[in-house]
């Protein structure tokens, strides 16, 4: 049985006031048993979103990590530093960061094996364009970006990161795959592992993540291979975000 994750990326977003008055809602909100709830602030509020959350459930986790462990790297964030805060998890791959900042397969790959050796789980993003999807390449795609991560790490480290399906056409447009879409990849991505380890395939917990709202959160988080939300806009908003968590139950 694999418990439903929500997860609430914040991007870069926020104010050590504004994260404040939202932290404080958030913790207000019964989180059901089910669910593990984990929010990524932007870096410089990652220390106060980990102190504030100390005694509620949410976790705390950081958008992004470097590849190397530290050294003359200006401008980058070691793994290590991320566990030194006591946070657990870290985002790798998000769709804006392959396509802003130039991360390939191969880099988020890299970062992927960097988050293991530092003992942090990765949400391992992977998602295709509105592009990809419209030429029939939504299963190539995601089987390079999954590809990549196997010849680098191997299966078996996918029983220890979860994944986060994200078509980029969903992100932050307001458009959601429907859950019959949504439902149809997740399958591809499970069957795909499945191919390589059957076992693994089975546990890996697969979040669905483009334009989630609460109204449409309960139906995604009923498809059997969704296993739960990674939420950027909506997770501002500590009653959407809210909303959404009580969908997963
Ligand atoms: C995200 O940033 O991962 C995301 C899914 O954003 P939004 O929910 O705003 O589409």
């Amino acid at each position: 049985m694999r418990r439903k994750i929500v997860a609430g990326n914040w991007k870069m977003n926020g104010s050590l006031k504004s994260n404040e008055a939202l932290l404080d809602a958030l913790k207000k909100a019964s989180i059901p048993n089910n669910v593990d709830v984990i929010i990524f602030p932007p870096y410089p509020y990652l220390i106060q979103a980990q102190m504030n959350l100390q005694s509620s459930a949410i976790k705390a986790g950081a958008q992004n990590l470097s590849i190397s462990e530290g050294g003359a790297f200006t401008g980058e964030i070691a793994g290590n530093m991320i566990k030194d805060i006591g946070c657990n998890y870290v985002l790798v791959g998000h769709s804006e960061r392959r396509t802003l900042y130039g991360e390939t397969s191969a880099i988020v790959a890299q970062k992927t094996a960097a988050a293991i050796t530092q003992q942090l789980t990765p949400v391992l993003c992977i998602g295709e364009t509105l592009a990809e999807r419209e030429a029939e390449q939504t299963q190539n795609v995601l089987t390079e970006q999954l590809q990549a991560v196997i010849e680098h790490c191997g299966i078996e480290i996918f029983s220890k990161l979860i994944i986060a399906y994200e078509p980029v056409w969903a992100i932050g447009t307001g458009k959601t795959a429907s859950p019959e879409q949504a439902q149809a990849v997740h399958a591809f991505i499970r069957c795909f592992i499945a191919k390589s380890d059957a076992k693994i395939a089975a546990l890996v917990q697969v979040l669905y993540g483009g334009s989630v709202k609460a109204s449409s959160a309960k139906a995604l988080f009923e498809m059997p291979d969704i296993d739960g939300g990674l939420v950027g806009g909506a997770a501002l908003d500590a009653t959407e975000f809210t909303a959404i968590i009580s969908a997963a139950s």
